[in-house]
């Protein structure tokens, strides 16, 4: 065997869970070693004009790439190229490198590539976590700023193979973009933390990641043959047979023990002393339902219309919507399917719409406040529901209540429509605590509502006043917080037999479960694939010892 050959162990942090094993694709970031030149005293005007033009450009390619993203549902991701869209437009970053080219007459592309060589710098030597991360937000705008001023304009990430193994010094956003999806099987990088962009895309997509994995870039060369362990913080280069056949049956191992629990998922979930718990799906799309019925879903706990929505130029019709609503859920034939009405807000403009801006709308116009506004696209959705409840088991979720009076509003359309079509019923209406006000409220809600469903995501934010999508607070914005969890009993506990479910990502958090379950909710929504493991999850936890009854049935 050639010393090339000999087996290589690197310990790293594990950022995404899985085995995977491959060959490797080592990526290297092509503007790492940007000659200087130096330019003369008449180009420096021309040459601020590029940098105008550049920043301009990079601006402008960030909003498009957030939206995009934010259509995508990756919301966090969004978010950051929103704060790197405000970064860029700090005036005091353009000062800095039109400085640099008059005082030391050098072209735009260097100063450039210094100042943010500089920035990069200063955040990775400061104390805070948060900061240090910080690091590759300027790292990932330098990038992104001398792309467009050399017009280079693509990177060999998007022309990487399916299912090898990318070996990276680190991640940023702007290449998470690049990386088409699922085209990675696993992901080793030598800078980033959990907290990183590239844990964010990794998780994602459950593409197994082991990072802070010094020189291995260096260490791996494209082609060689790399297991990455996501479980043990481990990477093998040139594994031998032995290690070989010991990764390959623990990914045997691990498809086996997931094509069990997907087996397993579609009988129901029960506690270990028998009590049932409903586990349903989010979805957003076709693609989401054919996964809820492959992985077991007991229906549909969250249908976010808005993807619908976004993709039409005009507002959609009663009789298309209708029809969409038909399609989509075909493959879930007598299930219970909860569709929420449109949750939109001066932050997410529809495309025939236009929304006056607010000055801070995550505390503006949202949701339920939004549809009472706009009472055309209101009743075009009530209609087509209600027609669809004669069909299917339909319960519909009112968006960001705040107010009883709001739900009750709801109900006198929901109501009247039905008594305009001749129909003797109207689907079951609940409401989404999301609010702390609504959380407190459950007494005066619940006069109007048929069921809750909390959408802990905004839940969170709110009480932790910390934006769900701003990077730089995402240390305030917990989940599992004891002021959340607490807000999460007293709704059960006000709720009494008026069901409760969780559909924010609270749910999918299976150390949380018992603690959820032992509050006395019975009824989960999470993403499909997540539906075999909180099943499992479920099975395992015991009730008996809790002391305490719950009126909460499972809402079927
Ligand atoms: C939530 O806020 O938890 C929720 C489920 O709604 P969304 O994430 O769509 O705002
Ligand atoms: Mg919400």
């Amino acid at each position: 065997m050639s010393e090339k050959e000999q087996e290589v162990r690197l310990a790293g942090q594990t950022i995404s869970q899985g085995v995977v094993m491959g060959s490797a694709f080592v990526y290297r970031e092509i503007l790492e070693s940007l000659e200087p030149w130096d330019i003369e005293e008449h180009q420096i005007e021309e040459e601020l004009r590029r940098i105008d033009e550049a920043l301009k450009t990079v601006a402008e390619d960030l909003r498009v790439s957030a939206q995009r993203i934010e259509g995508d549902t990756n919301a966090g991701l969004a978010a950051i190229f929103q704060a790197h869209e405000a970064m860029l437009q700090d005036p005091a970053l353009r000062r800095e490198i039109g400085d640099l080219v008059k005082k030391e007459s050098v072209s735009a592309t260097h100063a450039s590539a210094r100042v943010f060589r500089r920035w990069e710098r200063k955040f990775r030597e400061m104390n805070e976590k948060t900061h240090r991360e910080h690091a590759d937000d300027m790292a990932d705008l330098g990038q992104r700023l001398l792309r467009e001023m050399t017009g280079v304009k693509t990177t060999s990430l998007e022309k990487m193979p399916k299912g090898r193994v990318l070996v990276a010094r680190r991640l940023l956003p702007s290449d998470t973009v690049a990386l088409p999806r699922n085209a990675a099987a696993g992901i080793v990088v030598e800078f980033g933390g959990t907290g990183s962009h590239a844990a964010l895309l990794a998780e994602a997509l459950g593409i197994p990641t082991v990072a802070q994995v010094p020189g291995a870039t260096e260490k791996i060369t494209d082609g060689d043959e790399v297991i990455v362990d996501g479980f043990r913080g481990r990477v093998v280069v040139h594994p031998d047979k032995a290690t070989r056949e010991r990764y390959t049956k623990e990914i045997q191992e691990g498809k086996e023990q997931s094509a069990r629990l997907q087996f397993l998922a579609r009988n129901p979930a029960r506690t270990s002393d028998g009590t049932e718990i409903v586990v349903m799906a989010n979805v957003g799309c076709r693609e989401d339902v054919a996964a809820a019925a492959d992985n077991g879903a007991d229906g549909v706990g969250l249908y976010r219309i808005e993807q619908f929505y976004l993709a039409h130029k005009t507002p959609p019709a009663m009789k298309e919507l209708l029809e969409e609503l038909r399609r989509m859920f075909a493959p879930l034939k007598g299930k219970p399917i909860t569709v929420r009405l449109l949750d939109l807000g001066g932050d997410k403009p529809l495309p025939f719409l236009k929304l006056p801006p607010e000055d801070n709308p995550f505390l503006g116009r949202r949701g339920v406040r939004f549809l009472l506004r706009y009472p055309d696209l209101l009743d075009s959705q009530v209609e087509a529901l209600c027609q669809y409840s004669e069909e299917q088991d339909v319960r519909v979720l009112v968006p960001m209540v705040t107010l009883a009076e709001e739900m009750a509003s709801l109900r006198d359309r929901f109501a009247a429509t039905a008594k305009r079509k001749g129909l003797k019923k109207i689907p079951s209406l609940g409401a989404m605590i999301e609010t702390p006000a609504a959380a407190l409220s459950i007494a005066e809600i619940k006069a109007h509502a048929d069921f809750f469903s909390i959408g802990t995501n905004d839940l969170t934010q709110y009480t932790m006043a910390a934006g769900r999508e701003n990077p730089l607070v995402s240390d305030y914005f917990r989940e599992d917080h004891p002021a959340v969890l607490r807000l999460i009993r007293i709704i059960v506990e006000e709720a009494g037999d008026t069901p409760v479910a969780i559909c924010g990502e609270l749910a999918r958090k299976l150390e949380i479960i018992p603690t959820l379950l032992k509050s006395g909710v019975r009824n989960l929504s999470v993403a499909p694939p997540l539906i075999p493991d909180v099943k499992e999850t479920v099975r395992q936890v015991a009730l008996e010892s809790v002391g305490k009854t719950f009126r909460q049935a499972c809402f079927r």
